[in-house]
């Protein structure tokens, strides 16, 4: 492992707060908070160690193994694996005693060959073309499991679109054709759990209230999206409900002078058009600084100073403006993300700066990255 130099900070306060929002809004039973990849870059164990006394019902992940880990880490409630998995895993899924998103005809013959029973819930592809079985086949896939109704836990599917719009048409769409699978399965006399709300829905979409809510980015205090957001505040009124949980801080390892006309950093695509004073943040695109975020409007937090990126981020450093921050000496903290003084970076902003999104931005944060929780 490396021993990087910058730090991520998990703020526990913060966290706890995030959940019992949503606990109050939908209840413990149904929430099912996702700590897929690493709890959004917050840290897996870092995560559990806060959520642990919060006892929660269910917690969702992609992988099997992340199942795994979880058990390893004492959790003895509901582990919802939503990624695909081999049918060599599926003894796995019965040994850490895992409920697995099935979607394809083959991962549902795994299922109902395994020697132990696996809890099962049934996907249904409403829209996104990705995972999970056509609504018009949900008939003969009732028919297929009504023998066997301990293993079907639930019925669920996945919203396409909830947060890149205001008008939720096409969520309404899909909700109709999740309907249709539901009425297959209460036809039998099943009585799975059914889901479809994930955060955006769980915040904006009161028709995506059902038995259990996969609250991922939110659940770490961050809006889906600046869309999500506004309704919300359209509806209730204020926004203070969330709070992020994660700031992301380096010290600086070197401050030089240049003097003008020199160049910063690989390809020579800054040149100094004065004399300036040159900082280094141990933080490249191995940590998860975006190289995109190069040459666009990026910058860092000095004592309270924003400090613009110049040339290009390498791959473990990137070089910042200090030049009219004269206490940025050797040794001062940089704010990456997070608040200092009056000013603050969103995870969001970040990632706008590389042209992506704050999902990607944080999943994609190093894990070797010292996680403090505070
Ligand atoms: C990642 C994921 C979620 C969580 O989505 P957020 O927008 O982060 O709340 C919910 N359901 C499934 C199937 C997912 O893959």
């Amino acid at each position: 492992m490396t021993a990087m130099l910058c730090e991520i900070t998990i703020d526990a306060g913060a966290l706890r707060r995030n959940y019992t929002f949503f606990e109050a809004r939908i209840g413990r039973e149904r929430l099912a908070p996702v700590v897929k990849s690493n709890a959004y870059g917050h840290g897996l164990n870092e995560t559990w160690q806060v959520l642990a006394p919060l006892n929660p019902a269910w917690l969702c992940v992609n992988y099997l193994q992340e199942a795994r880990q979880l058990r390893d880490l004492g959790f003895k409630g509901r582990v919802l694996v939503c990624g695909p998995f081999t049918p060599e895993q599926v003894a796995l899924a019965a040994t850490v005693d895992a409920d697995v998103f099935v979607g394809t005809h083959e991962a549902l013959e795994s299922v109902l060959a395994a020697k132990s029973v696996v809890r099962t819930h049934i996907e249904f592809d409403t829209g996104m073309s990705r995972q999970g079985f056509a609504p018009a086949s949900a008939g003969e896939i009732a028919a297929r499991v009504a023998g066997r109704p301990e293993i079907v836990a639930g019925v669920c599917t996945h919203f396409a679109n909830v947060e890149d719009v205001l008008e939720h048409n096409y969520a309404a769409l899909q909700l109709k054709k999740f309907d249709q699978a539901r009425m297959a399965f209460v036809g039998r006399g099943l009585k799975p759990l059914f889901h479809a709300a994930s955060s955006a829905s769980t915040l904006i979409l009161p028709e995506s209230v059902m038995d259990l809510h996969r609250v991922g980015i939110s659940l770490y205090g961050q809006w889906p999206s600046q869309a999500t957001r506004l309704s919300f505040l359209n509806e209730s009124g204020d926004v203070d409900g969330l709070a992020p949980v994660l700031e992301w801080h380096a010290p600086l390892t070197s401050v030089i002078d240049i003097e003008a006309g020199q160049y910063v950093g690989y390809g020579c695509t800054f040149r100094a058009s004065r004399k300036m004073r040159i900082a280094v943040i141990p933080v490249g695109y191995f940590e998860g600084f975006p190289r995109a975020a190069s040459g666009s409007s990026a910058y860092v937090l000095v004592n309270g100073a924003r400090c613009q990126v110049v040339g290009r981020v390498c791959m473990n450093m990137t070089m910042i403006d200090v030049t009219d921050v004269a206490s940025a000496k050797v040794g001062a903290r940089a704010t990456l993300i997070g608040k200092d003084g009056a000013e603050s970076i969103s995870a969001a902003e970040v990632a706008a700066w590389a042209d992506t999104i704050h999902y990607e931005l944080l999943a994609r944060l190093n894990p070797d990255i010292p996680r403090k929780v505070i």
